[in-house]
C-alpha cells in the first residue's frame, strides 16, 4: 500500500518539530500540522517567555545590588509595555526559526488542526485527508482549572504574556513549577503578589528541605505565600475580584491566576474511534516505544504524560525516530532526569530526595547552606542550600539539591556526574573552583546526618 507520507506528526510543539526535522533529514517524507503557532508550549507560552520575564523581573533587585556596589543607579520603574513588545517581536523571530527548521529539512506543514481518520489517515479541518505508514501524536498540554463558583473570573499562564498592563495586586493559586515561578516574576515586576497552596508547603516531591529554604526567601522577598489555603469562590467587583477564601476571609485582587496542574490535549483526535486507550489525566497510554496499541500511531511528550518536560519531550522524539525509522528500538530514558524551577532562589536538583531515598536505604546526607559572597557584600540576608545524598554501601551520589542563583546552571553539570553513577569520593576528588558557590559541593566533609 502507498501512502502520501512515511509520517505525519500532529502538533508542531517541541518534541513534534524535532521528531519531524530528524526524520526528514533521514529521508523519510514527512507532513506537519500544527493549529496554532509553531514551537508550542514551551517556545510560546512556556518555557522561553517565561525565562524572559524572569530576566525582566530580576533586574529590580540587581539595581539594589548595584548600588550596595557603588553604582549610581536609579530605579524609574518597569514598562510592561516595553517588555511586551520586546517579547512579542523575539517570539514571531523564535517560531519563524521553529517554521523555518521545518522547512529546511523538507517537512511540509499545515497550518490546520488534524485528527485520526483511521490507523492511516489524518484528516485535517478544511476537510482533506492525508496518508501516512506512521502517525506520531505531540499535541501537549494545556493549563487546567477545577470548577468552583466565579472560576470564569481566573487567568492562566497562557494568558500572563498578553496581559494589557501590569496589575497591582495578584492572586497566583497552586504550589508547583508554574505557580512558584510566577509568583516570583509578578513580585519582581513589582506586583503585590499573593500565592495560595492548599498543601503544606509548595513544590510538593521535591526534596523537603531544598523547597523550605525556596518558600522562606520567597516570603523573605515579599511574596504573601499562604500555605494550607485554597480559594472557595470568586466575584466579580468593579475591576478588582473579591476572593473568598476556605477559611472564609475575603480579599480583592486585580488579577487571580491559576496554576493548577495541565491537562493533556487529547480531545477530539478520534483516538476513542480507533479504541487508543486514555489514562485517569486523559492522556495517551504509550508503550516504552511511544507505541499505541495501534502499531502505526505512536504519542510522545505531554500528550502522554510521563516527564512534562521540553527536554523530554525532545528525546521521546528522537527515540521514536530511532526506533521507527533507523531501526533502532529505543526507549527514552526517563531515569535521573535534571531539572530547574526558576523561582527566585533558583531550584535544580537531579535524582532522589532525601525523603525518597531513605525509604530505600541508609544513606548519608551531606548539607551547606551560606550567604553568598555576591549578594552578601549587597547586605542581602538571602541564603543558598547545596544538598547530597548518598549511598552509604554503595558511595553513589543519590541526589542533588542546589537552591541559589543559577542553581539550573549548576544542576545541568552535576547532573551529568549523578547520570554516570558518581561517588561521594568522586566529588571529593574534583578539586574546587574558586570562589564559586557550586565549589561548596567538593568540599562537603562531613555528612549532616546519616539516617
Ligand atoms: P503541577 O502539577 O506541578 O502543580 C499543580 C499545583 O496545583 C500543585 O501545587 C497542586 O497541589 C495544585 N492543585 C491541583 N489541583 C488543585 C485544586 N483543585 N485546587 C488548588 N490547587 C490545586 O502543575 P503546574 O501547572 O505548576 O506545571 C505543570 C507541569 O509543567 C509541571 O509538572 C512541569 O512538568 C512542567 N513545567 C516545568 C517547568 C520547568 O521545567 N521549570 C516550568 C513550568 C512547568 P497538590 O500539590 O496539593 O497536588
Amino acid at each position: 500500500m502507498s501512502f502520501d507520507y512515511d509520517l505525519f506528526v500532529i502538533g508542531g510543539g517541541s518534541g513534534g518539530v524535532r521528531a519531524a526535522r530528524v526524520a526528514a533529514a533521514g529521508g523519510a517524507k514527512v507532513a506537519l500540522a500544527e493549529e496554532d503557532r509553531y514551537g508550542g508550549t514551551c517556545v510560546i507560552r512556556g518555557c522561553v517567555p517565561k525565562k524572559l520575564m524572569v530576566y525582566a523581573s530580576e533586574y529590580s533587585g540587581m539595581i539594589e545590588d548595584g548600588r550596595a556596589y557603588g553604582w549610581d543607579l536609579e530605579n524609574k520603574g518597569f514598562n510592561w509595555d516595553h517588555f511586551k513588545t520586546k517579547l512579542k517581536a523575539e517570539l514571531d523571530r523564535l517560531e519563524g526559526i521553529y517554521r523555518n527548521l521545518l522547512k529546511n529539512s523538507g517537512v511540509e506543514s499545515f497550518d490546520a488542526r488534524a485528527k485520526l481518520a483511521d490507523a492511516h489517515t489524518v484528516e485535517l479541518s478544511d476537510g482533506s485527508k492525508k496518508t501516512a505508514k506512521h502517525i506520531l501524536i505531540a499535541t501537549g498540554g494545556r493549563p487546567w482549572v477545577p470548577e468552583f463558583e466565579g472560576a470564569e473570573l481566573a487567568i492562566t499562564s497562557n494568558e500572563m504574556f498578553h496581559l494589557e498592563r501590569l496589575p497591582e495586586s495578584i492572586l497566583i493559586v497552586g504550589g508547583g513549577y508554574i505557580a512558584s515561578e510566577f509568583a516570583g516574576i509578578m513580585n519582581g515586576l513589582g506586583v503585590k503578589t499573593t500565592q495560595f497552596y492548599r498543601g503544606e508547603q509548595i513544590l510538593r516531591g521535591f526534596d523537603n528541605e531544598a523547597r523550605g529554604v525556596v518558600a522562606a526567601e520567597m516570603i523573605a522577598s515579599g511574596i504573601d505565600l499562604r500555605l494550607g489555603l485554597n480559594v472557595e469562590k470568586m466575584a466579580k467587583e468593579g475591576a478588582q475580584i473579591r476572593v473568598t477564601d476556605t477559611e472564609g476571609n475575603t480579599h480583592l485582587f486585580d488579577q487571580v491566576m491559576f496554576a493548577t496542574g495541565r491537562k493533556p490535549n487529547a480531545d477530539n483526535l478520534g483516538l476513542e474511534e480507533l479504541g487508543i486507550e486514555r489514562g485517569k489525566g486523559g492522556e495517551i497510554k504509550v508503550d516504552q516505544y511511544s507505541q499505541t496499541p495501534v502499531p502505526s500511531v505512536y504519542a510522545i511528550g505531554d500528550v502522554t504524560d510521563r516527564v512534562n518536560l521540553t527536554p523530554v519531550a525532545i528525546r521521546e522524539g528522537m527515540a521514536f525516530v530511532e526506533t521507527v525509522f533507523n531501526g533502532k528500538p529505543t526507549s527514552p530514558d526517563h531515569e535521573l532526569i535534571p531539572t530547574a524551577i526558576f523561582t527566585q532562589p533558583e531550584m535544580g536538583t537531579i535524582g532522589l530526595s532525601e525523603e525518597d531515598a531513605v525509604k530505600q536505604e541508609t544513606i548519608e546526607v551531606y548539607t551547606t547552606s551560606f550567604k553568598p559572597m555576591q549578594q552578601s557584600f549587597a547586605g542581602r540576608a538571602q541564603k543558598v542550600l547545596m544538598k547530597l545524598i548518598v549511598s552509604q554501601a554503595s558511595r553513589k551520589v543519590l541526589g542533588c539539591h542546589i537552591v541559589a542563583p543559577g542553581a539550573g546552571e549548576m544542576i545541568q553539570l552535576a547532573g551529568i556526574a549523578v547520570k554516570m553513577g558518581a561517588t561521594k569520593e568522586d566529588f571529593d576528588r574534583t578539586v574546587a573552583v574558586h570562589p564559586t558557590m557550586s565549589e561548596e559541593l567538593v568540599t562537603l566533609k562531613t555528612p549532616t546526618r546519616v539516617v
